[in-house]
């Protein structure tokens, strides 16, 4: 593993009178392909301990609902499952009124040699980590597993997709050579003999809906068909190299119904860490390679410039969502852990603009509760927030049309912000990430560039419209699904 993977939180040493290796399995949900796991395990080699791995939910994060605690429960009881198989010894704890979480994690670290944990930069995840650092005496590594390169070695804050792309091809060919392992294996592993000293969840003795009415949540949003866990995840990356990749560059884009659309429908279970970085992108370049793909197949010539990893459009304009897009967000978080999900991030030229364009006369203005409530007058857009709503999904080009006329329709930037915020990080399954936060950010400019002629309340940040998505494309399908789609036909 390169060793930038690896921050070290406290300074303590490891207590070798512990009785195991612990791993606290935050973010990236999956025992293969793990960094985390990866590096647990070699502490656990070195210490000559039983590896435990732990799995926790509490019910008062930010945004809680039935729609999200079951996709991750959902993902925890495959977790269950295929730990029992491969022979780990994983404890899964879930709070519940009766069951609370207090204490818990902080007791089982006590008996701990270290504990290893994930550096995912977002949502509640480093709060957590850094409170959890501060209560126990053994040593909490934390391992950037994001994604195929360590976020330290980007270096400094990239302010546009094409000043990334030339640091990524440069980093690619080291960092591929140590992607995390297909199979970690823990048979050089002492077992663990005794009872967990924690109530744990088994999903033979408790069913999901049996743990979901034990929870009151402060939001009412509504599950969602759409299956958690690393199961599903695999069965969607199948899918989408088998019948959608090669279409991807000339269909993406259009607006379509999931099933229709030639996208991974992958964001929901890499945000809850089912799938990683690193076997996505192994498995896309070894398709269709008759030998294993190796690093000499790389474009080396065809540094900063998208056919550096393939020359398919569809193939590299796939991997470029999903190393340079994806990594630009995961890199503000990175550098910025005091960014207090606002607009204070945006550069020099658009608080200059914002500021120019703050009185502009809005000729619509809608409540939150109509935005919520999908009832303007644009058609298009209700059908895209209800979309949202229904399902915990929404097309790529819609969301970047429904951002932008949220910011022409309420009466600040700030309010905007605060909508926009809510409602993805509320309904959106993929929400609650570094891309949700910079999704949201690029429609108040961040990333872009100046866009002429300037215009009202937008100035030159780029403006999109309904009629021009209209014209541009193929809509019907779209259209016909969102208009189909009510909870009695979801379920
Ligand atoms: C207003 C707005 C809000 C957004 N909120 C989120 C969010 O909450 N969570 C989220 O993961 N993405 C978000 N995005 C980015 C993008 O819309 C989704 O990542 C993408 O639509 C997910 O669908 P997919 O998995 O089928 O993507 P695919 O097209 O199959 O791409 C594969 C992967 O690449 C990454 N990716 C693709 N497009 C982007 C992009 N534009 N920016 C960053 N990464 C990308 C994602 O990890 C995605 O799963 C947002 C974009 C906008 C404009």
């Amino acid at each position: 593993m390169q060793k930038e993977r690896i921050r070290i939180v406290n300074n303590f040493s490891p207590n070798v009178k512990g009785e195991y290796v612990l791993y606290w399995m935050q973010a990236y949900r999956r025992l293969e392909y793990n960094h985390s796991l990866d590096f647990a395990i070699s502490l656990a080699e070195q210490y000559k301990k039983p590896l435990v791995v732990y799995e926790g939910l509490r019910m008062d994060y930010p945004w809680n609902s039935t729609r999200i605690h079951r996709f991750i429960l959902e993902g925890m009881e495959n977790n269950f499952f295929e730990a029992e198989e491969k022979g780990f010894t994983y404890w899964s704890f879930v709070e519940t009124s009766k069951n609370p979480a207090r204490g818990v994690l902080k007791s089982i670290c006590e008996k701990a040699v270290a504990v290893v944990t994930d550096d995912f930069p977002c949502f509640i995840i480093p709060e957590q980590t850094t409170k959890l650092a501060n209560k126990i005496l053994v040593p909490l590594y934390s391992i950037d597993g994001n994604g195929v390169i360590p976020l330290k070695l980007y270096g400094e804050f990239a302010s546009a997709a094409r000043i990334l792309r030339p640091r990524i091809h440069k980093l690619f060919p080291e960092s591929f050579r140590h992607i995390s392992n297909k199979n970690p294996s823990i048979k050089n592993l002492p077992s663990w003999k005794k009872t967990p000293p924690l109530p744990t969840w088994n999903p033979r003795t408790k069913s999901i809906n049996e743990i979901l009415n034990e929870i009151s949540f402060q939001n009412q949003v509504s599950v969602v068909p759409t299956k958690g866990g690393r199961k599903q995840a695999l069965i969607l990356l199948e899918e989408f190299l088998s019948k959608k990749i090669l279409h991807y560059e000339e269909g993406r884009s259009n607006p379509h119904s999931p099933q229709v659309s030639p996208v991974s429908g992958l964001s929901a279970y890499i945000h809850f860490g089912y799938i990683s970085i690193d076997e996505i992108v192994s498995s896309v370049l070894n398709l269709n390679s008759k030998e294993n793909w190796s690093i000499e197949n790389l474009n080396l010539s065809q540094i900063g410039k998208k056919e550096f990893f393939h020359n398919n459009p569809s193939i590299y304009g796939f991997l470029d969502e999903l190393l340079t897009w994806r990594d630009i967000g995961y890199l503000m978080f990175f550098l910025e852990p005091s960014f207090r999900k606002d607009l204070s991030i945006l550069p020099d030229w658009l608080k200059k603009n914002n500021l120019k364009h703050k009185e502009d006369k809005r000729e619509h203005l809608y409540t939150k509760l109509q935005l919520e409530n999908f009832v303007t007058h644009d058609k298009l857009w209700n059908l895209a927030q209800k979309e949202l709503v229904f399902t915990g999904k929404m097309h790529n080009y819609m969301r970047m049309l429904w951002g932008k006329k949220v910011i022409e329709w309420t009466s600040s930037l700030e309010e905007a912000f605060e909508i926009l915020e809510d409602f993805n990080n509320k309904y959106a399954l993929d929400g609650r990430n570094p891309n949700s936060y910079t999704g949201i950010l690029w429609c108040f400019g961040l990333f872009d560039r100046p866009w002429f002629p300037e215009r009202n309340i937008f100035g030159n940040i780029r403006y999109m419209s309904t009629d021009a998505a209209l014209r541009k494309f193929q809509m019907q399908e779209y259209i016909d699904y969102v208009e189909g789609l009510s909870h009695e036909t979801l379920f």
